[in-house]
């Protein structure tokens, strides 16, 4: 069942989003070689809590952190580690925020230092893809797949591909509540867009094949070719007058 948010609800989450968006400002810069994952993770932490939150991921189904760090081939889940980040590494940070019993999700790509060619290319396109997945709903009359089908047609037109293991999701008292939000599909199908509904949309984007595999520690996700990936999201709800990036901004 799909729940849609009130305003009251809405003012709830752009709080939680905030807490998130302070948290990404620190984390940014932060990224650079020599830095460790844990230490993303304490300044991850810190934030989040500073402003009131409590962090999102961590206990959750036993994940052991706040801040996903997923590195070069691995595409999401990845467990912050005394791994030091090394020029050129392109660094997916996912994070999420709890704040008066709502929650907002976000994730960004990085590269470390001068990203290749490659790492650069996936971390625009990833960006690109929440773009179009967002510009396909600004209509009336709109449904998941149209967002879904924008992210797919932006990925492999650039000659890349999207993960289908894992999908977006709807966002609000539950981190993960109804609906999916595929990154691939048909325009025109899945459930239809009203007020009140507040989404993840989170394109993973793979250089290579989009198969994906899961780590012994139980929660890497790498891709099973090794070619590297990208994440982006961003914690969206829809009003009367259209879609509010939340975690992004307009
Ligand atoms: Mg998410």
């Amino acid at each position: 069942m799909i729940r849609l948010k009130s305003k009251r609800e809405i003012i709830i989450m752009q709080k939680a989003a905030a807490i998130l968006r302070q948290a990404f400002e620190r984390l940014q810069p932060a990224v650079r070689e020599g830095v460790t994952t844990l230490e993303l993770d304490r300044i991850a932490e810190e934030a989040i809590r500073r402003s009131g939150g409590i962090p999102a991921f961590k206990g959750y189904r036993g994940f052991p952190a706040t801040l996903c760090v997923s590195v070069n081939e691995e595409v999401v889940h990845g467990i912050p580690s005394r791994r030091r980040l090394q020029t050129g590494d392109l660094a997916s940070l996912d994070l999420g925020a709890k704040f008066e019993g709502y929650y907002a999700d976000a994730a960004r790509s990085y590269p470390v230092g001068k990203g290749s060619a490659e790492a650069m290319k996936l971390i625009r396109v990833a960006e690109e893809a929440f773009r179009a997945g967002l510009q396909a709903v600004r209509g009336p009359a709109r449904r998941i797949g149209d967002i879904s089908h924008a992210v797919q047609a932006v990925v492999e037109k650039n000659g890349f591909s999207v993960v289908r293991d894992y999908v977006g999701h709807g966002i609000g008292q539950a981190i993960h509540e109804e609906p999916q939000i595929p990154n691939y599909g048909k325009a025109g199908q899945g459930p239809r867009i009203e007020p009140g509904l507040a989404v993840a949309i989170e394109p993973m984007v793979t250089a290579g094949d989009p198969a994906v595999q899961t780590l012994e520690d139980g929660w890497t996700v790498v891709t099973r070719d090794g070619r590297w990936a990208s994440h982006y999201e961003d914690t969206v709800v829809f009003t009367e007058d259209g879609p509010v990036n939340l975690t992004g901004g307009n």
